[in-house]
């Protein structure tokens, strides 16, 4: 397996794929370590997931150049990623116990609760775009709930698939309870039906999820999917603009655009358009891209070419049916997978800016005249990730993120985000399933009914 540098245009690391043999010998051993490791106590998963965070946090320099070499990532938001995975190693060592508790039921009987137990081997299909808090929030969760962890990474990270393998290891967790296998996701259909497999959570495209999906359903194994998103950002003519397009502008560019929880969409109320739209433009036309280990770039390349000229072809494409382009749109020269940053106006229904997820730094801009035009514009889309709304009006906010928004998460005034504490997850196309938090942690636990007459 290779990794290509997407700013260099150069491999920078070359890696055996593992054969069936090496294959069904990892899945043989992780199958093995589940047996000891269900019954190892809080204390112990939570001292070496404790461990495990402190590792991370040591070796952060390292890491985050190794992620921005595979991925193209800026150097500080790797750091930043690292750091945050730091956090939800510490965030369950200190209340994964609290929140699998046994729950006592009061029935007529002598004894009854409700126990979590522990599946078994859990496979993770994880992408590229974060690609290390993708795994430690699965991660995570699974080995301090007792299950054992096969990871799957995407075919360009290797060397943080294979960096993480190794931070388990340093941290002092036996053997074999979390283990990277390196294959093509084409390849899975055995791992996923193999019996010691218990089950599958895969975060990614749609196509990606719908296909794990149908193979796991076959064989009736459970499965969380955190797909794709288009999240809308809906600015009420009662916002403050400035700060709303400052937000959105860097909820658009982060990670240069590729994020299922980036803003994409962006839907503006009438009053408010002209004065969002000339901050916006100012905040997207000044981001430069360039050498994501310097300190004084603001947008990197993408991860893969291959990923740049499909977002740029869903761009002419837009154009050509009609959108207008107010920056960016067009290929950099040079090696590097660079795209600009890039606003689309008068998009319609129909352009893939519309209909398609953009992943990447491309901005899609809508004029509304009313507040219910902006809503049904936004849940105009087959996904449902994220969504924000901006206004000075906080119960009105409120209300429309509870009631309006058709999605897995709704901020007011900020850009969505993912946090350890908060359910994260998506409805339709976006997928099903959270993570994080308590709910994250029991969706690969048996709960299991006692009752004792
Ligand atoms: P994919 O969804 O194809 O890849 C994500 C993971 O799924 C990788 O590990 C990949 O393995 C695996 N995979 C892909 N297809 C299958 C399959 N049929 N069966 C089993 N596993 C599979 O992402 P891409 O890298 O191709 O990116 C394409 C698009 O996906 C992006 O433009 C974006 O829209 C979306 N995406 C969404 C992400 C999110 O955070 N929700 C993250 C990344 C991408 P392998 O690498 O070996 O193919």
């Amino acid at each position: 397996m290779k990794a290509i540098n997407p700013y260099t245009g150069k491999v920078c690391g070359t890696y055996p794929r593992h054969n069936q043999n090496d294959l069904a010998q990892i899945i043989g051993k992780v199958d093995s370590a589940f047996q000891s490791w269900r019954n190892s106590g809080f204390e112990q998963r939570s001292g070496l997931m404790l461990r495990l965070g402190e590792l991370l946090l040591s070796k952060k320099e390292w890491l985050s150049v190794l992620i921005s070499s595979e991925m193209g990532k800026l150097k500080r938001e790797a750091i930043a990623e690292v750091e945050k995975c730091a956090w939800v190693c510490r965030y369950y060592a200190e209340n994964a116990e609290q929140f699998l508790a046994n729950e006592p039921v009061d029935i007529e009987a002598r004894k009854a609760f409700v126990s979590y137990q522990p599946l078994g081997t859990v496979l993770a299909v994880m992408p590229w775009n974060f690609p290390f808090w993708q795994v430690f929030r699965f991660l995570a969760p699974a080995l301090m709930a007792g299950n054992t962890g096969l990871l799957k990474h995407a075919s360009n990270v290797p060397g943080c698939a294979l960096a993480i393998e190794q931070m388990v290891e340093e941290a002092g967790f036996p053997a074999n309870v979390f283990r990277t296998i390196l294959v093509a996701g084409a390849e899975l259909k055995p791992i996923i039906e193999d019996p010691r497999v218990k089950a599958v959570t895969l975060t990614g495209s749609t196509p990606a999820g719908k296909a794990v999906a149908a193979t796991a359903g076959a064989v009736l194994k459970k499965t969380v999917l955190e797909l794709g998103g288009s999240d809308p950002y809906i600015i009420l003519d009662d916002a403050q603009i400035p700060e709303a397009a400052r937000l959105c502008a860097s909820a658009r560019l982060l990670n240069a655009g590729q994020s299922c929880i980036g803003a994409k969409r962006f839907i503006v109320l009438d009053r408010v358009y002209e004065a969002f739209l000339e901050q916006f433009l100012n905040e997207m036309k000044a981001a430069r891209f360039g050498d994501p280990l310097d300190e004084e770039t603001l947008l990197a390349p993408m991860a893969r070419l291959d990923l740049r000229d499909e977002l740029h072809q869903q761009v002419q494409k837009s154009v050509q049916q009609g959108a207008r382009l107010l920056c960016g749109g067009y290929i950099p020269e040079g090696e590097a997978a660079f795209y600009p940053a890039t606003v689309l106006a008068d998009v319609k229904a129909g352009m893939p800016a519309y209909d398609e997820e953009l992943f990447g730094p491309v901005a899609a801009l809508f004029r509304v005249k009313t507040e219910e035009e902006a809503i049904a514009l936004a849940n105009d889309t087959v996904f449902g990730l994220g969504a924000a709304v901006f206004t000075s009006d906080h119960e009105k906010g409120l209300k429309l993120a509870e009631k309006g928004l058709d999605a897995g998460c709704v901020f007011i005034n900020d850009f969505v985000k993912s946090d350890p504490r908060l359910p994260f997850g998506g409805i339709k196309q976006s997928g099903y399933g959270r993570e994080l938090s308590l709910v994250g942690i029991r969706e690969f636990v048996n709960v299991k009914t006692v009752v004792l007459k």
